[in-house]
């Protein structure tokens, strides 16, 4: 039976997907013992159940982050924190150093103060996530089994990872030979 792999895409700017795209041919292997079931790079809307193995690339930066994260983590048996934003926070949590715990005084600098027409904080209920107060990186806020560093991880480092799933397992957390970063 093929490995249920997702990749996630929160507060991030798609550079760590770039890099496992860089995968090149070795994503026709990966082809071949994985069923992509969830990704910014396939069509499909909602995240499935049953997920073996989760990348998650991003910070938690706004409301539908966070829904969508305990969503995975709820359905993911291995989740790996992909890529610095993900670990640390990274470019995404350079906000917080503008007002920790208050997302307003950036919403005012961005869209008032810096506005040359029309000044106006975007709002618009189920359309503009809320941002949160903080940025957080992904392991503060729910369990995750592995992190994968790098901005982005190097395609040579994502295929580590990879090459479990080609051995013929997901990666169990308790493995000691499993050093992803
Ligand atoms: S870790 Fe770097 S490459 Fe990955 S989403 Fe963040 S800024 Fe982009």
């Amino acid at each position: 039976m093929k490995i249920r792999l997702a990749t996630v895409w929160l507060g991030g700017c798609a550079g760590c997907h770039m890099s496992f795209l860089d995968l090149d041919e070795f994503l026709l292997d990966l082809a071949g013992v994985v069923d992509l079931v969830y990704s910014p790079v396939v069509d499909v809307k909602h995240y499935p159940e049953n997920v073996d193995l989760c990348l998650i690339e991003g910070a938690v930066c706004n409301e539908d982050n966070l829904e969508i994260l305990h969503q995975v983590r709820a359905r993911t048996k291995v989740l790996v924190s992909f890529g610095d934003c993900a670990v640390t926070g990274n470019v995404p949590a350079m906000r917080n150093q503008f007002g920790l715990g208050n997302a307003e005084n950036v919403l005012q600098r961005a869209y008032i103060e810096s506005a040359q027409n029309n000044p106006a904080v975007p709002k618009a209920d189920g359309i503009v996530p809320q941002l949160l107060a903080n940025v957080r990186p992904v392991h503060e806020l729910v369990h995750v089994e592995y992190f994968l560093p790098g901005c982005p991880p190097p395609a040579a480092r994502i295929k580590a990872l990879v090459a479990q799933l080609l051995a013929g397992a997901v990666p169990q957390p308790e493995a000691a030979d499993l050093k992803f970063g």
